[in-house]
């Protein structure tokens, strides 16, 4: 859990019983092992980033901190890309012979991969993906950049919604990527079973990683840390360890929008009014309009009508409507640093460089000093 969400516990949750027992109440952030998530599962970077700094990264993640005065060594770059550019040929494989699926490996790999949750707002990307196919389709000559957006998740068996939302992305995905105006300029994947050793494949390949859950409801996400590990820059709100992801890279090394969790809770008091949103923005009625009227399911238009419902009729629980405007400009700025292209691998550096304390070894030291208050003892030698 990460320091916000200790927050939001102290001071809305468990108000009282915080109130009584300030001192019962203590925030250790998750981690991740960079074992599985860089040495195991992307072994190209493991061994580029062993061979400048050693191998003292594997037992102390701060290492990587030695990576910083490379960002900007141009042939170091070079080598950089070609690692990620071998890692999405690899995906590339995998999703034509799993999903039946082309991708250009030339395209900007935007990922999200998590359970399907409503406040993880797979939904909110899904919207992304409609503008720029509305776009795409009004200036059919126009400059876009290239993206592949992929999906992976597994929603709860009786959550309905959930279930509806993977319809939607799969629906989606079939419109654009069968349209010929659209060619290789948008591609969309779902791809099934997401698990641990499917995420060991489509991590090391990403490039964009969408941490996009509404400010205030994700207690940390470990997702957002393996993807920064590998290379990835982030798209998210600040929630959760994007914050402390935020503060370990850099404003600069990671591209943030939307409401905050503070935010989020004025406005809900002040009443939110999605419909007003729905009204006034000229790219957003659009594409909800498609959803409802059966444009993705026309053999069953009133299909996804639920999930505009749940936005429209329902109070949006969730606020995508309130950040769907923030979260496209900051898409377009992605979209100005990937064309840049040296600029954009300096940041992946910076952001591996600076996620040492990411490492669970940290979690776990800590836990071991604040709760269960145990000294380390030197391990023999076998
Ligand atoms: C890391 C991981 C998660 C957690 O992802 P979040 O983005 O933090 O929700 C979920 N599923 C799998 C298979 C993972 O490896």
């Amino acid at each position: 859990m990460t320091e916000l969400h200790t927050n939001i516990l102290k001071h809305h949750i468990f108000r009282d019983f915080y109130e009584f027992y300030p001192e019962r109440f203590s925030s250790i952030t998750n981690g991740i092992t960079q074992r599985r998530w860089l040495k195991l599962c992307n072994p190209r970077l493991a061994q580029l980033i062993t061979e400048h700094i050693g191998e003292g990264w594997i037992t102390d993640l701060y290492e990587l901190k030695k990576l910083v005065p490379l960002a900007e060594d141009r042939s170091f770059q070079k080598e950089w890309q070609k690692i990620k550019r071998e890692n999405k040929e690899d995906l590339a494989e995998y999703v034509a012979q799993y999903n039946q699926n082309h991708v250009d490996v030339n395209s900007m790999f935007d990922v999200q991969v998590k359970r399907i949750h409503e406040y993880k707002r797979q939904l909110l990307n899904v919207l992304h993906i409609i503008t720029l196919y509305n776009r795409i389709r009004a200036h059919p000559d126009g400059d876009f950049m290239p993206r592949t957006i992929l999906f992976g998740g597994k929603a709860a068996p009786e959550y309905r919604m959930a279930k509806l939302i993977i319809k939607l992305i799969s629906s989606v995905a079939d419109a654009v990527n069968r349209d010929p105006l659209i060619g290789d300029r948008l591609k969309v994947v779902f791809l099934a079973n997401y698990r641990v050793s499917l995420a060991q494949k489509i991590i090391p390949a990403a490039e964009l990683s969408e941490q996009i859950s509404t400010a205030g409801t994700e207690a940390s996400g470990t997702g957002n840390m393996k993807l920064a590990l590998n290379g990835a820059l982030t798209i998210g709100t600040l929630d959760g360890a994007n914050i402390e992801i935020r503060d370990e890279v850099g404003n600069e090394n990671i591209f943030i929008f939307g409401l905050t969790a503070d935010e989020i809770l004025t406005l809900k008091s002040e009443g939110y009014h999605p419909l007003d949103y729905y009204e006034s923005n000229p790219e957003l009625k659009p594409t909800l309009d498609m959803i409802g009227n059966g444009y993705f399911s026309p053999q069953q238009p009133q299909l996804f009508q639920p999930i505009i419902d749940a936005l429209l009729r329902y109070g949006d629980h969730y606020c995508l409507l309130a950040d769907f405007a923030s979260y496209i400009r900051c898409q377009r700025e992605v979209d100005e640093i990937y064309k840049r292209q040296q600029e954009w691998t300096k940041r992946s550096i910076l952001n591996v460089a600076n996620m040492g304390r990411f490492s669970s070894d940290r979690t776990v030291g800590e836990y071991a000093e604040k709760i269960w208050k145990l000294k380390p003892v030197p391990v023999p030698d076998a």
